[in-house]
């Protein structure tokens, strides 16, 4: 080790200059990200976990345009796969967020349109076949159109009654949401898997009654993690996860059908993802279904 360092003079200096180095702020920071759009949470900031979100206080958040870090995220695979890409992104993009894990669901499509507004337009190309003359076409989409429809959430508010409780719902936090899916895809890759197997008719029988009982249990799962509370008529609230988990899979098949009902009532009136498409060949006027799902979303812009 060499010791011309260790004059104290010299440290001093050194120190001194590294200091100058963290309180000066970087000359570069003007070219970095400034938010770019400010749009609306559908939630308004409700239904998020304790600290998960800063509401600016005009309920406008900001958002940032994706970075270089966030464009290499967002194309891995795995991390696409298991959510935290999605998470780490919309962290970035949307620091009014603090944990995107805690989000609900109702704002996802959401924060990603605004994202990729952000960061490359409002316009969005893409390419659909007609059913009418099968002429393939390329064609734009303002996403702002996305932005502006309305999510009504007030169903959320009403409680379902059974007997005399008071059954509350919320929406799906990202991470349930996320990991149902992950179930979800699991069981549908046993399916094929089994179906490609080398087994008698019977045994096939048996995995997939296996799989039809996994999959029965990530519908109750569901509806259990979207439950918020259960009120008692003498006021108190039941939010113990456990505790209701075991009230539904011990209760009659009604409440679980009404709760379902009532998820099913709000899923209506979430807007429909759809883009109406006119054939420039056969003038036919089809709606194509839009799905802003993360992987294919992103990789259209690249
Ligand atoms: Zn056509």
């Amino acid at each position: 080790m060499s010791t011309e360092n260790t004059n104290p003079q010299k440290m001093q200096d050194l120190l001194a200059q590294t200091q100058h180095l963290q309180s000066e702020s970087n000359p570069l920071s003007s070219y970095m990200r400034t938010p770019q759009i400010y749009f609306s949470l559908p939630s308004q900031g409700k239904y998020y976990g304790a600290g998960a979100v800063d509401m600016p206080i005009n309920g406008e958040t900001p958002v940032l345009s994706m970075s270089t870090r966030d464009e290499l995220i967002l194309k891995s695979p795995d991390a696409l796969m298991n959510g935290q890409a999605v998470v780490d992104v919309i962290e970035h993009c949307i620091p009014s967020i603090k944990n995107a894990w805690e989000m609900p669901i109702v704002d996802l499509d959401t924060a990603l349109i605004s994202i990729r507004i952000a960061s490359y337009g409002e316009q969005m190309g893409y390419s659909s076949t007609c059913p009418e003359c099968s002429e393939f076409s390329e064609y734009e989409i303002d996403l702002r159109n996305f932005l502006d429809a309305t999510i009504d959430l007030s169903d959320y508010e009403d409680t379902i009654e059974f007997k005399d409780l008071k059954i509350k719902l919320k929406p799906q936090t990202f991470r349930s949401s996320n990991s149902t899916n992950l179930e979800v895809f699991e069981q549908q890759r046993l399916i094929t898997l089994v179906n490609d197997e080398s087994l008698d008719a019977e045994q096939k029988q048996d995995k997939f009654n296996e799989i039809f009982q996994k999959m029965t249990s990530l519908t109750v799962k569901n509806i259990i993690g979207s439950i918020e509370y259960i009120l008692l008529p003498d006021g108190t609230r039941v939010t113990n996860t456990g505790f209701v988990e075991d009230f539904i899979t011990n209760s009659d098949r009604g409440v679980f059908e009404k709760i379902e009902k009532h998820q099913a009532m709000i899923n209506e009136k979430m807007p429909n993802k759809t883009v109406t498409t006119s054939c420039p060949d056969c003038n036919k006027e089809y709606d194509t279904p839009f799905t802003f799902d993360q992987s294919n979303f992103f990789a259209l812009a690249s």
